[in-house]
């Protein structure tokens, strides 16, 4: 029997993997940057938390969870999204409690959901979710999506298109909830059954359908911004000026609303159109939230954050070739010649080890010619070459890859050498 991954679920290796790490310690240094903090969360939840904060009737919840019973009878999922487990970290941990807000904290890790695999669509996919939390200010929704453009500049994108809107605090929210609800009822017969059923559920998120022809229908439904209340747009229009300040380029889209109950205000997603002109859908988004602390039990603080996908991140970076050629990286490849240096040769590349050097060493015996190809292959700098005249006198054969450049050097004098070689 052959066995074969889950659908929807992919293996990362060679230089794939390398450039998942790479991307994973570029989002992490920008976080460092804004002060952020590392949590690690669970990846299996109580089903209730994701069903009370993505709401019962988002997609996410009705249709792409994996949700199951376990051996006692329990209802759990594994997590669709990391941000209801931050938060429910923050309240079970009380990382509120010395009121040092806002709490800045990041999570990195596998998230589920049963969707149809696609371009850049996973049923297991990695998210890099960034939330700050207790401080209610424009300026704080600001800073957060500051980062996400700027960790996407570090990661060598040079034209993102990030789309914005408002949807306002809970006023705005019901006042457009009814003017959605009186349009759509002339159409509903005619759109999709899901919108539908959303009519009843959350008339939002009939603005998200993907159907073709609920979409014409859906241009020409009210807009969010007639409806936002005079505080809701004047915190829009601050949060507008200040990303204009800082010369983050934005694109203010009404028809943006995104699937999760939980948002107000400020929402977000940050898109790229590879030179292959593939379509991977948002690499990023997020937005704030009024009330998603108090109603998982925890004290009333709003929060804001993002998440990204890092599968759709490799895959614009791999497309557009954004960060060069990743290679494993190797200091030394330290290879034995002769009878019996084996022993020798592993003793030096651990020796250089606890110097701090990425140290590789051929513990076979294998041709000369064999072991240069080797080195070369892991990327090594420098190939360090043991015989056992070199074992008699004490010193190592260091060779420069590149350059061919060959030196005797003693074993007492190695570390003045190689950190020379290295500064
Ligand atoms: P969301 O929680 O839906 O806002 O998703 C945040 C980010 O996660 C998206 O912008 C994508 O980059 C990524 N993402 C969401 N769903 C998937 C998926 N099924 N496969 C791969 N990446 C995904």
């Amino acid at each position: 029997m052959d066995y074969f991954s889950v659908k929807g679920t992919h293996d990362i290796f060679g230089e794939e993997a390398l450039l998942y790490d790479q991307i994973e310690m570029v989002l992490k240094g920008a976080t460092d940057l804004y002060g952020f903090n590392y949590v690690e969360i669970p990846t299996l939840e109580y089903t209730e938390l994701f069903t009370r904060t993505s709401g019962e009737s988002s997609d996410v919840v009705r249709k792409e969870m994996y949700t199951f019973l376990d051996k006692g009878g329990r209802s759990v999922s594994l997590r669709p999204e990391l941000t209801a487990g931050i938060v429910r970290c923050v309240i079970n941990n009380k990382l509120y409690a010395n009121q040092d807000f806002p709490l800045k904290l990041y999570s990195l890790g596998p998230a589920f959901r049963y969707e149809r695999p696609q371009q850049g669509r996973y049923r297991q996919f990695l998210q890099f979710s960034v939330e700050t939390i207790g401080l209610d200010s424009y300026l704080q929704d600001v800073e957060v999506i500051s980062l996400g453009y700027r960790s996407l500049q570090m990661l060598g994108f040079d034209h993102v298109s990030l789309k914005i809107n408002s949807l306002g605090d809970e006023i705005s929210r019901e006042n457009y909830k009814k003017a959605l609800v009186d349009f759509f009822k002339g159409h509903i017969d005619h759109m999709c059954e899901d919108c539908k059923e959303r009519l009843t559920l959350n008339p939002l998120r009939i603005l998200d359908c993907k159907v073709k022809e609920d979409q014409e229908i859906v241009a020409k439904a009210p807009k969010m911004s007639d409806y936002l209340t005079e505080e809701s747009k004047s915190r829009f229009r601050s949060t507008l000026s200040m990303l204009d300040m800082l010369e983050i380029p934005y694109e203010v889209d009404d028809s943006l609303v995104r699937g999760l109950d939980y948002y107000s205000h400020v929402i977000f997603e940050f898109h790229y159109t590879s030179s292959l002109l593939k379509n991977y859908g948002a690499i990023g988004a997020g937005g704030h939230y009024d009330h998603l602390v108090s109603s998982l039990g925890g004290p009333e603080l709003v929060g804001v954050g993002y998440a990204f996908g890092i599968e759709r991140l490799a895959s614009v970076i791999s497309d557009d070739k954004l960060m060069g050629n990743i290679e494993a990286k190797s200091d030394f490849y330290v290879m034995s010649v002769g009878e019996d240096t084996i022993d020798n040769a592993f003793e030096i590349a651990e020796y250089l080890r606890s110097l701090g050097y990425r140290s590789d060493v051929c513990l076979e015996k294998k041709s000369m010619g064999n072991m240069f190809k080797k080195a070369l292959r892991r990327g090594a700098k420098y190939a360090i070459i043991i015989g056992e005249e070199e074992v008699k006198n004490s010193k190592v054969l260091i060779k420069d890859l590149l350059s061919q450049e060959q030196n005797e050097v003693s074993i007492d004098s190695l570390q003045e050498y190689v950190d020379k070689l290295f500064k």
